[in-house]
């Protein structure tokens, strides 16, 4: 039995002063549901702020980036254990950092590996473009991010990994995917790449996301058998709706 997951990706909004407020504003609600796992992933300052305002809550934290070496001359990055002394999880080439940062299936696969290396739950953002969804790619592109960056991953270790199918025309948009459309992928595509890689038990348990626009009103159309939950951006940061996204995972 796979759990229900929520992560809100609060991406750059937020200071620590404001994170600190959000927080207060979500606890109670978000306490009630501790059959969802429910993850909040802050920009990098506010961590410390947040994961220490979380502990025995029940909530886990998240960041949304980091490197995969363990330390060395790289300015600007964080390494894996620094991520893991402040959280549980970390979200991996979200498409935000594969247009704008210039990430690839190559450096997602290293932080992956990484991640588990540190015992971090890493959520792995798949998902296609406007042009090659139009383009009848979705397959094609969904299929090789999940192979090529999931590809070294020892099996013992591979149920850990969470995925996350967020189609980059869906992200920011309003515009989400319809619930078919996206159970359609999830099990025509990612499930059979995992098994490809696999074997069926893996490729079943393995949690899938959805991401693009999830809202109070739409959460419902996503969650199922196939889709384990949802990596929420904008929606995160309303505390009514990112709470009601959390009730409508409870199975
Ligand atoms: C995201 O940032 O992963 C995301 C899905 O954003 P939004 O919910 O705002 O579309």
């Amino acid at each position: 039995m796979r759990k229900p997951l929520i992560a809100g990706n609060w991406k750059m909004n937020k200071n620590v002063e404001q994170a600190r407020s959000l927080v207060v504003e979500l606890l109670p609600g978000l306490q009630k549901y501790s059959g969802v796992e429910r993850v909040l992933c802050p920009p990098f300052p506010s961590l410390m702020a947040v994961s220490a305002m979380l502990v025995g809550s029940g909530i886990g934290v998240g960041a949304q980036n980091m490197h995969w070496e363990a330390s060395g001359a790289y300015t600007g990055e964080v390494a894996p254990m620094m991520v893991k002394e402040l959280c549980q999880y970390v979200i991996i080439g979200h498409s935000e950092r594969r247009t704008y940062f210039g990430e690839t299936d190559e450096t997602v696969r290293k932080k992956t590996l990484a991640a588990l290396s540190v015992g971090l739950i890493p959520i792995v953002c798949v998902g296609e473009t406007l042009n090659e969804n139009k383009a009848n790619r979705t397959a094609e592109v969904v299929g090789r991010q999940v192979v090529d960056g999931l590809k070294t991953i020892q099996p013992e270790v591979v149920a850990q990994i969470v995925i996350a199918y967020e189609p980059v025309w869906a992200i920011g948009t309003g515009l989400a995917a319809t619930g078919e459309d996206a159970v359609r992928v999830v099990r025509n595509i990612i499930r059979p790449a995992l098994a490809g890689m696999y074997g069926p038990d893996a490729a079943q348990s393995i949690r899938v996301l959805y991401g693009g626009s999830v809202t109070g009103a739409n959460a419902g159309e996503f969650f199922g058998d196939e889709i384990d939950g949802a990596l929420v951006g904008g929606a995160s940061l309303k505390p009514v709706e990112f709470i009601k996204i959390v009730e409508t995972a409870v199975r």
